[in-house]
C-alpha cells in the first residue's frame, strides 16, 4: 500500500509499504482521508528528532476492514479516527485520572508510530474514536487534531455562557476555537489577528468583537470595552500574543496556551499574584474529547474548512503551508484516488 514516508532529506515519499498482520486488540482501517497539519512539518523537518521511514498523518480518518483479537470497540465498517494520541500506557496516574494525553508512554500516530497518511493504518482499537454518522469524513479528520485540540482549549478555558472570551490567531485552530466557543460554549467571542482577512472571516462566523493588534491596542480596547476577558486561548504562533492575552484578561482571568512558539513569555509577578491570574498549557485532548468534538460537528456546530488533495501533492502542501498560501485545512484524499 501507498504512504507519505519521511526521508533522511527532511521531505516526504510516497512509497510501498507492507501490512503487517494485525495483533490481538488492533484494527486495520482503509483509510478515506488524511488531514495535513503543521505538527507533521514539524515531523518531518525533524524539529522533535530524526524519524526518517516512519508514515506521517495525526488527521486520519479510515473505515474498519479487519479487527484483531479480542477487540470489542470496533465492528468491520466503522469509521474510526487515527489521532495524534495514539495510544497511552492505560495504567499510569495521567491515563486513569481523564489526563492521558500527558501519559509519559503516549505513541503518537504519524510520529512515533506510523500514522494514517496511508491508504492503510493500524491502530488500537480501543484508542481509535468512532466517527458519528452525519459527519463527513473530511470534516471528522480535521476534527481528530485542530477540532479536539481547540474544544479541549475552550473547555481548559473554565468560560461560562455569555462570558467574554480572547480568541488569539484565527487561523485553522482559532477558526475552529471561535466556532466552539460560540456555537457549543455560547461565549461571547474577541477574535483577535494581524490579518484583516482572517477578522472579516471570524465577524462572518459570529465574533462579537474583532481587533487587530498591528493597528490597535487590544489589550487596552478589552479592558476599556468589556472589563476584561474572562479567559484567552491563545493559537497565535508569537510571543507577543502571550503577552498581550496577561494584559487583556480580567482578575482571575485564565490564558489557555495552544500554540508552541519556542520562546518564553513575560508574566510581571505582581500582575499574576495579585489578580490571581492562571496560565496553562492544553494539549489535543483526551478520546472522549474527541467523542464530543466529533458530535458538535455532526451537529452542524461547527464546520472545518477543507480541500481535498491527492497524495501526491504531500511535499507541494508543506511547501504551500510554509510560505502560509492557504487557509483552512488541506486534507489528503484516499477515498477518490
Ligand atoms: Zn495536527
Ligand atoms: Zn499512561
Amino acid at each position: 500500500m501507498k504512504a507519505a514516508v519521511v526521508t533522511k532529506d527532511k521531505k516526504v515519499a510516497i512509497q510501498d509499504k507492507a501490512v503487517r498482520p494485525l495483533k490481538a486488540n488492533e484494527a486495520l482501517l482503509k483509510m478515506e482521508c488524511c488531514g495535513v497539519c503543521h505538527t507533521d512539518l514539524h515531523v518531518k523537518n525533524a524539529d522533535f528528532g530524526d524519524v526518517t521511514g516512519v508514515t506521517l498523518g495525526h488527521e486520519g480518518i479510515g473505515v474498519v476492514t479487519a479487527v484483531g483479537e479480542d477487540v470489542t470497540s470496533l465492528k468491520v465498517g466503522d469509521r474510526a479516527s487515527v489521532a495524534w494520541f495514539f495510544e497511552g500506557c492505560g495504567h499510569c496516574e495521567y491515563c486513569n485520572s481523564g489526563r492521558e494525553t500527558f501519559c509519559r508512554e503516549v505513541k503518537n500516530a504519524g510520529y512515533t508510530v506510523d500514522g494514517g497518511m496511508a491508504e492503510e493504518c493500524i491502530v488500537v482499537a480501543d484508542y481509535a474514536v468512532k466517527v458519528p454518522d452525519g459527519l463527513s469524513s473530511e470534516a471528522a479528520s480535521s476534527i481528530t487534531c485542530a477540532g479536539v485540540t481547540t474544544y479541549k482549549a475552550i473547555k481548559v478555558s473554565h468560560i461560562q455562557p455569555g462570558q467574554w472570551i480572547a480568541i488569539y490567531g484565527l487561523g485553522g485552530l482559532g477558526n475552529l476555537a471561535l466556532q466552539y466557543a460560540k456555537n457549543v460554549f455560547n461565549a461571547k467571542v474577541i477574535a483577535i489577528d494581524v490579518n484583516d482577512k482572517q477578522l472579516e472571516l471570524a465577524r462572518e462566523m459570529g465574533a462579537d468583537m474583532t481587533l487587530n493588534p498591528a493597528k490597535e491596542k487590544v489589550e487596552d480596547i478589552i479592558q476599556e470595552k468589556v472589563g476584561g476577558a474572562y479567559a484567552a486561548v491563545v493559537t497565535a504562533v508569537a510571543k507577543s500574543a502571550f503577552n498581550s492575552a496577561v494584559a487583556a484578561v480580567r482578575a482571575g482571568g485564565r490564558i489557555v496556551a495552544v500554540a508552541l512558539p519556542v520562546d518564553t513569555m513575560d508574566l510581571n509577578i505582581p500582575r499574576l499574584v495579585l489578580d490571581g491570574i492562571e496560565v496553562v498549557g492544553s494539549l489535543v485532548g483526551t478520546r472522549e474529547d474527541l467523542r464530543e468534538a466529533f458530535q458538535f460537528g455532526a451537529e452542524g456546530k461547527v464546520v472545518p474548512k477543507v480541500t481535498l488533495r491527492p497524495l501526491e501533492d504531500i511535499n507541494d502542501i508543506f511547501d504551500e503551508m510554509t510560505a502560509g498560501k492557504f487557509t483552512g485545512r488541506m486534507v489528503i484524499d484516499f477515498k477518490n484516488a
